[in-house]
C-alpha cells in the first residue's frame, strides 16, 4: 500500500541525527522515530517535505507536529511497555504511531469527523492499531480512565481538571498551555493527592477546541 525504501529510511535516519542535536536524548523515543514512515502522511507533491524538521498541513485546518515536538513531548513522557496512554488530537495519526512503537496500548482521540475517520483508515494498513474515539478529548476519556500517561497535542488555555482526574497514581500528564500564539509544555506528575507541575519550553500548537479548549 505504500513503500518505504531506503531512501526514505535514509532520511528517516537524518532526522533523528538531527533531533538527537537538538537536544533529544532518550534512544527509545528516537528509535521509534526511527522506525514509523512520516512520509505515508504526505501526499506525493510534498513527500520531500516529510522528513524535514518542520510541522506540516494535513487539511481542515491541522497539521501534523513537527517531528521535534513529536519527540519533546514523547520524551517528557516518558512511556513504558504497557502503559494504557491517552493521546489528544489523533490529527494525522502519526504521534498514535510513536506511542505504539513504544509499546503502548494507545486511545486517541480526534474533534474532526474526517480527520478521524482518515486517522481510522489509514493507521491499520501501516500495522499500527491505537484505539481510535471520536469526540471533545478536552473532557478526557472518562469510560476508559484511569490513564497512565495522557498527551494532549493542541494547546490549550489551562490544565483540565477532568485530565489530571483521569491520572493513575503516579500518572503523567504533557500538555501545552499557554494564548492561541504559543504555549508552555507543562507536565503534570500525579503522586497520591499531589499533583506536581514542571513547565519547560515554549511551542506554537493549534488551539485544543471543546468544553474545557478555545471556543472555535
Ligand atoms: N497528534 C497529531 C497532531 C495533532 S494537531 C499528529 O500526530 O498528527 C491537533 C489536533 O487536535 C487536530 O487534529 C485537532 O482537530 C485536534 N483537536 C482539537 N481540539 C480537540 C479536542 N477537544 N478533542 C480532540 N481533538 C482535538
Amino acid at each position: 500500500m505504500f513503500e518505504d525504501n531506503y531512501r526514505q529510511r535514509g532520511l528517516r535516519n537524518k532526522l533523528v541525527r538531527l533531533l538527537r542535536q537538538k537536544g533529544i536524548t532518550d534512544e527509545r523515543v528516537l528509535s521509534a522515530i526511527g522506525k514509523v514512515p512520516r512520509h505515508v502522511f504526505f501526499e506525493n507533491a510534498f513527500l520531500e517535505h516529510a522528513y524535514q524538521d518542520k510541522a506540516f498541513p494535513i487539511g481542515e485546518g491541522q497539521t501534523i507536529s513537527q517531528p521535534y515536538t513529536v519527540a519533546f513531548q514523547t520524551e517528557k513522557l516518558n512511556v513504558q511497555p504497557g502503559n494504557k496512554v491517552l493521546e489528544i488530537g489523533t490529527g494525522s495519526g502519526y504521534q498514535a504511531c510513536i506511542l505504539l512503537e513504544l509499546g503502548a496500548v494507545v486511545h486517541t482521540i480526534e474533534y474532526n469527523r474526517k480527520l478521524y475517520e482518515k486517522a481510522k483508515q489509514m493507521l491499520p494498513k501501516m500495522g499500527y492499531r491505537p484505539h481510535f474515539h471520536y469526540g471533545d478529548g478536552s473532557k478526557g476519556l472518562p469510560a476508559f480512565a484511569p490513564f497512565d500517561r495522557i498527551l494532549v497535542t493542541a494547546g490549550a488555555p489551562v490544565v483540565p481538571d477532568a485530565l489530571t482526574e483521569q491520572l493513575a497514581d503516579h500518572g503523567i500528564l504533557v500538555i501545552p498551555v499557554g494564548d492561541r500564539e504559543k504555549q508552555v509544555m507543562v507536565r503534570i506528575t500525579k503522586k497520591g493527592d499531589e499533583l506536581i507541575r514542571e513547565d519547560f519550553d515554549y511551542f506554537s500548537f493549534v488551539p485544543l477546541l471543546g468544553e474545557k479548549g478555545w471556543k472555535k
